[in-house]
């Protein structure tokens, strides 16, 4: 039955995702279930979306609460969980207001428009262009997708939409370099996802904190793949000691249900006034439910943010034996709280499948790094399991 399901999707779908042939039906925890009944650990969880894991039990009442009550009312009303979830945002982070929206690559976009009006609404001078990292991912959208630093994504989809520069990530010399009178905000991610895991050095962040103060122009962070507790902390910008003038959400922001935000300052946000930026579903009370209970189960006693941290160190000493042992195969595991990365002297695509017909779902991003980005209720021991097939499997390859 497997088979055939999955002979449809690759007969009715648009082939856009080189698919694994697995269909999954359930999920539960840290594990979810194929349709043959095969069981998984989860170290993937939607690429860092169900932070706590698959039918977290309060999530998913909360959801069928909210489902009885009203599932959608236009932006034309004011709405009651909207309210509640960006008064949570606001505060327990740098920001002072929220804007929803339904996905990652919409808030990018959202986020390109806020900094470039309230460069419009402050300068005299053409002020727009946007500098972006190398290696960088921002989403598939036009906008968002110029702004990425890779140019593979891009191919055969120009013209891409002007006004976007990219520098190597973590080069303080060469982003101050490209600065120039046009330039309205720069761009980053405080660890690169897609781009591999890339953790900059520990004083790169604050360094254009102050580049940008200089000269006047803004700092997005994009912490689509770093926020809601993925690093240890509610966001990742907190490592680092600064604060961001916008912040792009969405992967986890809803434990699972499809939500994004952009968030900002005060003045930043005063730039976009009624008219200037709108989304139908954004912010509906459905996906807002799922975002409050979850960042509310995140925060209520530290539990899961102690977790990641102490699970990420944990987990990133178990890989660094590992690298030790095959150091042929591992050239290196970095991470910070359970954003993890192994990257390989080859490409990761069978080592990814060799795990997963032994009941390990992981990821190979930027063609030779392995990436683990579990739920944050993940255990040591579903850790331990995932090392000893690993293990097991590096044993086995040519070194
Ligand atoms: C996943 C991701 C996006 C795009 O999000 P979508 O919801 O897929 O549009 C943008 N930026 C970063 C950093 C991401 O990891």
């Amino acid at each position: 039955m497997e088979k055939k399901l999955i002979n449809e999707s690759n007969k009715y779908l648009m082939s856009t995702y080189n698919r694994y042939p697995i269909v999954l039906r359930k999920g539960r925890g840290t594990r979810v279930w194929g349709a043959d009944g095969k069981e998984y650990l989860d170290f993937i969880a939607g690429i860092a979306v169900n932070c706590l894991g698959h039918c977290h039990p309060r999530i998913v009442i909360a959801i069928q609460k909210q489902a009885q009550r009203l599932l959608h009312v236009s932006n034309l009303y004011h709405i009651e969980p909207q309210i509640e979830l960006a008064k949570l945002l606001v505060e327990n982070s740098f920001a002072d207001r929220a804007f929803f929206c339904n996905s990652g690559a919409e808030a990018v976009e959202g986020a390109i428009k806020l900094a470039r009006k309230y460069a419009n609404d402050h300068a005299y001078h053409d002020k727009y262009e946007i500098i972006t990292a190398y290696g960088s991912f921002h989403g598939r959208t036009m906008g968002a997708l110029s702004a990425t630093g890779q140019e593979k994504l891009q191919k055969g989809f120009e013209p891409l939409v002007p006004g976007f520069k990219h520098v190597p990530f973590n080069d303080i010399k060469a982003l101050e370099g490209s600065i120039t009178k046009n330039t309205c905000a720069v761009m980053l991610e405080p660890v690169q996802g897609e781009g591999g895991i890339r953790i900059p050095s520990p004083d790169y962040l604050k360094q254009v904190r102050e580049l940008c103060d200089r000269n006047n122009i803004l700092l997005i962070l994009d912490e689509i793949q770093t926020g809601i507790g993925r690093t240890g902390k509610l966001f990742a910008y907190e490592h680092f000691d600064i604060n961001p003038d916008i912040m792009t959400l969405a992967k986890g922001l809803g434990g699972g249900i499809a939500i994004g935000a952009i968030l900002a300052s005060e003045s930043v946000a005063a730039s976009f006034q009624p008219g200037t930026h709108a989304s139908t579903f954004g912010g509906n009370p459905l996906a807002c439910s799922a975002a409050i209970t979850t960042i509310e189960i995140l925060l209520e006693d530290g539990f899961h943010l102690a977790n990641c941290e102490h699970l990420g160190k944990y987990f990133l000493q178990k890989l660094n034996k590992l690298q030790k042992e095959f150091p042929s195969i591992i050239v290196e595991a970095r991470g910070v709280g359970l954003m993890i990365g192994l990257e390989l002297t080859k490409t990761g695509g069978s080592i990814v499948e060799k795990s997963a017909s032994r009941g390990m779902l992981i990821n190979c991003t930027s063609g030779n790094v392995l990436r683990f980005t579990p739920p944050l209720i993940i255990l040591e021991k579903e850790i331990d399991r995932l090392i000893d097939v690993l293990e097991d499997i590096f044993e086995r390859e040519p070194h």
